[in-house]
């Protein structure tokens, strides 16, 4: 009799560790399910969105999932990678990505003068420059004109304006709206910086140019990069003039799904 009691208490014993022990585990791993559910859910980054939700509990699983896929569990400029340019007009280049300062541009051409804002040379990556074409042509047809006056810049220039800058506003302030050498989208000729031709203002915004792009420039394959609502995902201000290319189909989905250049290629290039 009191060796069955015993046989008994060391199976309750039992049954009560092992029920203990993988409640315990499923706790740990609650949330790995509602995080897999996520529309931009990247399986390596797991690790990364369960230790950045312990410290932002507040935040919602599709917030945690975009900011760590644009890793802002990183400070800008730390834990740097290098941009890769096999990705061609995919490259990812910005605060966590950068371009060696030897990298010349992609297939650069020069851009015809009809199509330059100041009585300058610029260049541009050619197959980024014949949609531009086709762009500007269409663009004018709707009453519209605008000129480019900044396309590809080498690191060497970039670090000259940097520098320039931080001498002027300091380098807190600087980092908001220009590049550190090595993190400028145009270093690679894929962007380009647009003045309105049909109203003088420093405010693109205010333009028939700035809303036509708006809404056609992705039929070209570009983007409007530095999006207003988007500034702590990319890291810089509001940039209505800066369009990226990155071809139709990366420009389409971008524009109809309303996300950044950063989270489009952390899911569909970087962990395709
Ligand atoms: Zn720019």
């Amino acid at each position: 009799m009191q060796k069955i009691i015993i046989f008994n208490s060391l199976i309750l014993i039992l049954i009560f560790l092992i029920f203990y022990f993988y409640s315990k585990k499923n706790s740990d791993n609650d949330f790995t399910y509602p995080f897999s559910k996520e529309e931009y859910y990247i399986e390596d980054n797991l690790e990364r969105y369960l230790k950045y939700y312990e410290q932002n509990q507040k935040k919602s699983f599709s917030d945690i999932v975009r900011e760590i896929n644009c890793n802002l569990d990183y400070q800008f400029y730390n834990g740097v990678e290098r941009s890769n340019p096999l990705d061609k007009i995919l490259i990812l280049v910005n605060k966590h990505y950068t371009l060696d300062k030897d990298f010349e541009g992609f297939d650069l051409v020069k851009v015809d003068d009809k199509y330059a804002y100041y009585d300058k040379e610029y260049y541009m990556n050619q197959e980024a420059y014949e949609k531009f074409v086709k762009m500007w042509q269409d663009a004018n047809l709707a009453g519209c004109d605008f000129g480019i006056y900044s396309a590809y810049r080498s690191y060497e220039r970039q670090v000259f304006l940097y520098n320039n800058y931080v001498t002027v506003d300091g380098a807190e302030k600087a980092d908001t709206y220009s590049a550190r050498a090595g993190s400028s989208e145009h270093q690679t000729g894929l962007a380009i910086d647009l003045k309105s031709r049909t109203k003088k203002t420093d405010y693109f915004e205010t333009t028939e140019e700035y809303d036509w792009l708006l809404k056609n420039s992705y039929k070209y394959g570009f983007i409007l990069r530095y999006k207003e609502d988007k500034e702590y995902l990319t890291g810089y201000q509001f940039e209505p003039w800066h369009y990226r290319y990155c071809g139709v189909d990366c420009a389409t989905y971008i524009y109809e799904n309303d996300i950044t250049y950063e989270e489009y290629y952390e899911y569909f290039i970087k962990n395709k």
